[in-house]
């Protein structure tokens, strides 16, 4: 019998304000609240985790966030310290787990303040995830962004909390979560990228119907990383076979690059490389390859032939 169980939490933040650049790249938000419900294989919730946290870096607190929380004043005093807070939520969450969030944002948060209060890592490698956001809007056939609201009032699911705190975001992707065939939820898992890959074998290949998305170890220098082949190889998304770049990869330097090919069974294809900046130091390449129409494929050769004047 599967035991592992889906820990679905939400985190509330604070944006600091006034506060000169260098000194937010270490911290761009301080979490303040921690709230989640864990379910178990069968979707049956088991246990509930909601607890505030006392801002110690950014104290004072934006007036939106307030608002949005309905914090009462002093409220988030009689918080306790986010190592100490994360330290419970962690444990709470026990061996065998599924991390679950509403959108991408969540898990690198954590992972951020965790850093930045000294705590061990979460993981040394890609933790994978379920976005349910994500894993929603496939079940719906859109690929745009759907709010947590909207998707409640469409599956009729009861609103007994109000929204906009930890506890009942975590809550109301439960609810949806539960709802979801597995097969779906099967098919569409996401990655959080704060700690990359280390070697060759871990990389990350993601089929996904008609695409393909790679995610490459962590390079020290970016410069290594366009001399690798299999970075710059564009395969078929469907049959994985190797294409010859009828569009070599072009672009402006520090934007994305782009290529295209054509596979003998399955058509046209694009490929988009983007190399990006670890968290925690080091850059590592992203590529996306996905089946085009004919048309789209003209246009990126006319693009290219403007990239090349
Ligand atoms: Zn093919």
């Amino acid at each position: 019998m599967n035991s592992m169980n889906f820990i679905v939490f939400d985190l509330e933040w604070n944006q600091p304000e006034g506060i000169p650049k260098e000194e937010r790249v270490k911290l761009p938000f301080e979490i303040i609240e921690i709230g989640a419900v864990k379910l178990n294989a069968e979707g049956k919730l088991v246990s509930k985790f909601s607890r505030l946290i006392k801002p110690v870096v950014y104290d004072r607190i934006n007036w939106r966030i307030k608002k949005m929380l309905q914090l009462k004043t002093g409220e988030l005093e009689s918080g306790k310290s986010f190592k100490e807070t994360a330290e419970e939520f962690l444990e709470w969450c026990g061996d065998d787990y599924i991390f679950c969030t509403w959108g991408g944002q969540d898990l690198t948060e954590l992972q951020r303040n965790m850093a930045y209060f000294d705590m061990p890592p979460l993981s040394e490698r890609p933790i994978k995830y379920l976005d349910v956001q994500k894993i929603y809007a496939r079940m719906n056939g859109v690929r745009n962004q759907i709010s947590l609201e909207t998707a409640v009032d469409a599956l009729g699911i009861v609103k007994d909390v109000p929204f906009h705190r930890a506890f009942s975001d975590a809550y109301y992707t439960s609810k949806i979560l539960a709802l979801i065939p597995s097969q779906i939820i099967n098919s569409v898992y996401a990655y959080d990228l704060y700690s990359l890959p280390v070697e060759d074998k871990e990389e990350l290949h993601i089929r996904d119907e008609d695409s393909y998305t790679y995610y490459s170890r962590r390079y020290e220098a970016k410069e290594d990383i366009l001399k690798k082949q299999k970075i710059l190889a564009v395969k078929c998304p469907v049959c994985g076979a190797t294409l010859k770049r009828k569009i070599k990869w072009f672009g402006h330097a520090g934007r994305p690059l782009h290529s295209g090919a054509v596979c003998p069974e399955h058509g046209y294809v694009a490929g988009v490389l983007k190399i990006r900046q670890g968290e925690t130091g080091g850059y590592f390449a992203e590529k996306n390859v996905k089946l085009v129409t004919e048309e789209e494929f003209n246009e990126l050769k006319e693009r290219r032939d403007k990239n090349s004047k």
